[in-house]
């Protein structure tokens, strides 16, 4: 989800205005909320939007409501999103949310597939880019279910008792602590 050329070859991003980066609200999980505030020195609270949770079962539990995480958007795209020349790029490319790394691929039926629903103006070449795809994809899984875990979690101690950035330290805390252990 940004415009990208290794130099050598022309990626189907390159002929994009990355419509993903301003059709999509992207939502986080603790991983991508770690790396970005870690990586860019900078609070959580200063890139992420407070969404209504449309999942009780998944939705956070916390003062403010039943919320869910997404990045900020701005002037109708992604906050991390800038444009030059009328060419667009993603200022946080090394740090962005897997979601983004993701797009337009998912794994189907056991196989590296692209989304029927892509946006993006022309196909990609899935076996060229399985290598890379696969791995980060199962990685990305296990993150979800790391966050989603955390969620019920924090849902079962604190049901509404205690504010959102007191789950965004804990969430931050765990990821941090987990990645000590591994
Ligand atoms: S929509 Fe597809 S081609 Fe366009 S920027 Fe996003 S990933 Fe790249
Ligand atoms: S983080 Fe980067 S790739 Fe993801 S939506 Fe924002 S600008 Fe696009």
């Amino acid at each position: 989800m940004s415009a990208s050329d290794n130099g050598t070859r022309k990626y189907p991003c390159t002929s994009c205005h990355t419509n993903c980066c301003k059709e999509y609200t992207i939502f986080v999980n603790a991983h991508d909320i770690y790396r970005l505030t870690t990586n860019l020195g900078i609070t959580p609270q200063s890139f992420l939007e407070i969404y209504g949770a449309k999942d009780f079962d998944l939705g956070i539990k916390v003062k403010e409501g039943l919320v869910d995480l997404a990045l900020k958007q701005q002037s109708g795209a992604c906050m991390f999103l800038v444009e030059s020349d009328d060419v667009f790029r993603c200022t946080v490319n090394e740090f962005k949310p897997g979601v983004c790394k993701s797009y337009p691929f998912q794994i189907k039926d056991g196989k590296l597939t692209q989304m029927d629903d892509k946006m993006c103006p022309v196909g990609w070449d899935t076996k060229e880019f399985e290598a890379m795809m696969a791995p980060h994809l199962k990685k990305d899984e296990s993150e979800w279910k790391f966050y989603n875990d955390l969620i019920v979690e924090w849902n079962a101690k604190h049901w509404i008792k205690k504010p959102l950035d007191e789950f965004l330290r804990f969430i931050v805390d765990r990821v941090s602590l987990s990645l000590k252990i591994d």
